[in-house]
């Protein structure tokens, strides 16, 4: 007999692995393969191969989360430097002067999506000086990715797309065990961000400028710098180095959490608000559920609570990222991606069958049977959510990590990490 008991391991089986797999590689030659030639071409090909191979030991071991991280800190090691090049070549130097915001040479980042489209809805302004539709990293194009992956993941954009998070979630990983254990019964820490998100929503609107990236942003650290030219930018630029150090070096490092996602980032919290209109949630079964509070433990955003284990509570709070850490920790299985308009069937139709099938005589039967198993495997939340957070992943680091790769190959053959 066949096991055909979705999930009883977490492990998707080898067909259906192959089948999104290649679903995955369509995507890759389309964003990634397509077009280039020479050098970038076997940059693309190298990515390429790396993140077919990702997807499918993610959906193959069922160690969501495992690979997810792979992928997620890769993608966000490999977007910088080419980012960072990109302005050399340009500009000559990280520094963003009042010239280049005047002519708004500032590529539209997703953190102050918040910012941008709470003032146009009230007053008809882009606060933020960036090119509206030219380029990829345009306010328009940025905004359309942004509306797909709210729809389809919501906050599960902090997990699998946004190429910060990828820091604090990689530096939270390298201590084996916590310096700093915090008590997950004080953990609204992790409400602090809606209070930022607050400060900077009002002080924008006040303002009509952008004030989470002139005052506070711990990425301007590795982005770029604002012009020293008096004494408020002076300040901001201090603020930056304080707040990139502790929120996304230290405090990661000594607590095992993405200290800076959880506590400071005003998108994470507008992700959270608007996670509503997504299409996955996080649900526990309370039945299977041991309360071993392993989960509590693991969850990098302290988005579980030992209340919400003890009082079967059945889901994770909102301001969980969908990172799949309590899932593959979970001894007994217990915890998975759930549709939010929908239950999924513990025994649907075709996996009845299935079963009959596969007990039966004959080579097509079990054939037969073995693809309504992969199937079901296919449509579950697991697989398309994995699917559409690493689809959006992809796209949205692409162009800079690949350009990261194609420099290093320059770097190799010409001399130059400068094209
Ligand atoms: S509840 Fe689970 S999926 Fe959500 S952030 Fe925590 S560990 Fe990740
Ligand atoms: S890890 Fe699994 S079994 Fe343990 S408390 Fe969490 S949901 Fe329950």
């Amino acid at each position: 007999m066949l096991n055909i008991k979705y999930n009883k391991n977490k492990k998707f089986s080898l067909p259906a692995s192959i089948i999104m797999t290649f679903f995955i590689a369509l995507n890759v030659h389309f964003f990634v393969i397509a077009g280039r030639t020479g050098l970038e071409a076997i940059g693309a090909w190298i990515l390429t191969v790396f993140y077919i191979s990702v997807y499918f030991l993610m959906l193959y071991t069922g160690n969501i989360s495992k690979y997810r991280r792979i992928f997620f800190v890769t993608a966000t090691l490999i977007f910088f430097p080419a980012f960072i090049a990109i302005l050399f070549e340009t500009r000559g130097s990280m520094i963003l002067t009042g010239k280049d915001v005047f002519m708004s040479e500032t590529p539209f980042c997703h953190i102050v999506t918040p910012m941008t489209i709470i003032p146009y809805m009230l007053f008809k302004s882009v606060i933020f000086p960036a090119q509206v539709s030219v380029g990829h990293a345009s306010i328009y194009s940025m905004f359309i990715i942004w509306l797909i992956a709210t729809l389809t993941i919501g906050r599960g954009w902090c997990s699998w797309i946004c190429f910060y998070g990828g820091w604090d979630e990689g530096v939270s990983r390298i201590a084996k065990i916590p310096v700093i254990k915090l008590d997950p019964k004080s953990n609204k820490i992790r409400y602090f961000n809606f209070a930022v998100l607050a400060f900077v929503v009002l002080a924008s609107l006040t303002t009509l400028t952008a004030v989470y990236c002139e005052l506070l942003c711990p990425f301007k650290m590795i982005t770029e710098f604002g012009e020293i030219t008096d004494m408020k930018a002076f300040i901001s630029t201090i603020i930056f180095i304080l707040t990139f150090f502790s929120l996304v070096i230290v405090l990661p490092y000594l607590t095992k959490k993405r200290f800076q996602c959880m506590s400071f980032c005003p998108f994470g919290a507008f992700q959270s608000l608007v996670d509503k209109v997504s299409l996955y949630r996080v649900r526990i079964d309370t039945e299977k559920c041991i309360q071993c509070m392993k989960c509590v433990e693991s969850c990098p955003t302290m988005s579980l609570t030992e209340e919400i284990i003890k009082e079967g509570k059945g889901k994770s709070s909102i301001t969980c990222t969908k990172c799949g850490e309590c899932m593959d920790i979970c001894p007994k299985g217990a915890i998975d991606y759930q549709f939010a308009f929908a239950q999924t069937p513990k025994n649907p139709a075709w996996l009845n069958l299935a079963k009959r099938l596969s007990g039966a005589r004959g080579i097509l039967k079990k054939a037969l049977a073995a693809m309504l198993v992969s199937f079901n495997e296919i449509i579950s939340p697991r697989a398309l959510l994995s699917f559409s957070g690493f689809t959006i992943g992809m796209i949205i680091s692409t162009s800079f990590g690949l350009g990261t790769v194609h420099r290093l190959l320059n770097l190799i053959v010409n001399g130059s990490f400068l094209l």
